[in-house]
Parts: C-alpha cells; structure tokens; sequence
C-alpha cells in the first residue's frame, strides 16, 4: 500500500495560522496608514539642477517623499497624475513657465498648496502669484531650513488664497491695491506700515523675526536697521489700535511679531 504524506492540519492548527495571518495583515494595515500619514508628498520644480538637488537631498533627509523636475512641460505631467501635499514652484522654468502652469494647475485643483520660489522679489510678482493661487512664495535666496519652515507651516493650514484679499480678524488687506480696510474704512499708513502688515499677515500663525521683515519688506541698501523698523512697527501698532480698540501685533519674545485676529 501506498501511503499517500497528506499533511493533516487541526482545527487548531487552523485558527492559529489564521489568527498570525490576521495579526500580520493587521499590522501591516496599521503601519501603511500610519507611514501614510507621516509621509507628505512634495513636487520641487526648479530648472536649476544644484539647487533642485539641494531642496530634494534635504527634503527627503526630513522624510518626505520628493519627486523633483526641471521644466513646466513635465511638471504639469507628475501633477496631472499624482497627488502632492505641496507644490515648491520656481517661476523662470524652460517649456511652460511657472505661473502659467500655476493658473492651469489651480483650474483643476484649488487644494494643493503652491510655494513659488523665485529670484524676483518684487512685490509685483508675489502679488501675480498670489492671484495666480499661489499660497506663498519665499525669495531666492532662501536657507533650507526657512523653506521647511514655510513648508511645515504651509502643509498645516492648508489654506486656499482663493483671492488677493487678505484677512486677519476685522483687518482686510487688498495685496492688489495695498490698502488695509477695518469695517470698509481705510487705515491711512506709510509705504513701509503697509509692507510690514502686508508681511505678517501674509505669515499668519507664525512669528516673523526683525531679520526676515529686513529681507523682505526693506529696500536692501537703506535703513536696514532694527531700531527703524521698531519705529515703523510701533507706528503701524499705534494706527492699528486706534482703529480696532486693540493692538493685533504680538511681540514673540526671541522669536518676532505675530498678528492675530483676536484681541486677548
Ligand atoms: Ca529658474
């Protein structure tokens, strides 16, 4: 007789592959949804291949997942077929520039928030980008550690600028006409009042240090001294209270100013 090597396997034995399997799968099911949540997605589209690398290399260095290219052609190709927490978006890019395929990005997906990284710091071109659906955009150059910040801030809000109006509690302020407006009323404020609220409302939710209202808000080659901006921020506070019954500008101490909607 033959006797045929069947393995013979227990009910028991049963429940207990099972119940591995199920452990397995539950594990694996768990880890996937939590390495989902911890890993964002990032676009860089930057021509300029040291750069791309740098921003790639350091951004995947924090964890995130970076998909990277230098033209717009290809860009909108990845966008076209991949999901992006963010979007870091240079604006002088070979085949399709940066702010066309900006407004063409924004006509199929109003979420995704775009970061413009660009040399050209005129306010004219934050404010195009701005209207073009960017979320915010950070002047070349910029340390990688400023871009994270940004990025980090950017990825928890995940605010739409739907419009070039921007508001902080009663304060509006119209990044095309530059004029702030409390209950429809303008507030009457010089050239550099305008640029530094312009600025800290555009970074709502977090501090803005001296240094960083320097670089972006002050002509590079005058008055780039703390003391002049204390008094231009100390006028702008003065105007401000006036009109709202208290002061929005929170000094961070160490950190920076900070407005806020809310008088405390
Ligand atoms: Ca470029």
């Amino acid at each position: 007789s033959c006797d045929l090597m069947i393995p013979v396997y227990t009910m028991q034995y049963k429940i207990c592959v099972k119940r591995k399997l199920t452990q397995i799968l539950f594990t694996s099911v768990i880890m996937k949804k939590k390495y989902k949540e911890l890993t964002m997605r990032l676009l860089v589209v930057e021509d300029e291949q040291s750069l791309r690398e740098d921003i790639t290399k350091k951004l995947q260095h924090s964890g995130y997942e970076v998909d990277a290219c230098g033209d717009g052609e290809t860009a909108s190709e990845y966008l076209a077929v991949e999901y992006y927490d963010l979007v870091l978006l240079d604006l002088n890019l070979p085949k399709i520039d940066g702010m066309t395929l900006l407004r063409n990005f924004r006509k199929e997906n109003q979420e995704t928030p775009v970061l413009i990284l660009s040399a050209r710091s005129e306010i004219n071109d934050k404010v195009e980008g701005l209207d073009s659906g960017a979320n915010d955009y950070l002047s070349k150059p910029f340390h990688l550690a400023e871009l994270e910040a940004r990025i980090r801030s950017l990825t928890r809000r995940q605010f739409i600028q739907r419009d070039v109006c921007l508001q902080c509690g009663k304060i509006t302020y119209d990044t095309k006409s530059r004029i702030a407006t409390v209950d429809g009323v303008a507030i009457n404020l010089t050239r550099k009042e305008t640029g530094v609220l312009e600025y800290l409302m555009l970074h709502q939710g977090r501090p803005v240090s001296q240094e960083e209202l320097i670089e972006h808000v002050w002509d590079s080659s005058v008055d780039s001294f703390s003391n002049s901006i204390r008094v231009h921020i100390s006028a702008l506070r003065k105007k401000l209270r006036a009109v709202l019954g208290y002061d929005p500008i929170r000094n961070r101490i160490g950190e920076g100013y900070e407005i806020e909607g809310e008088s405390k």
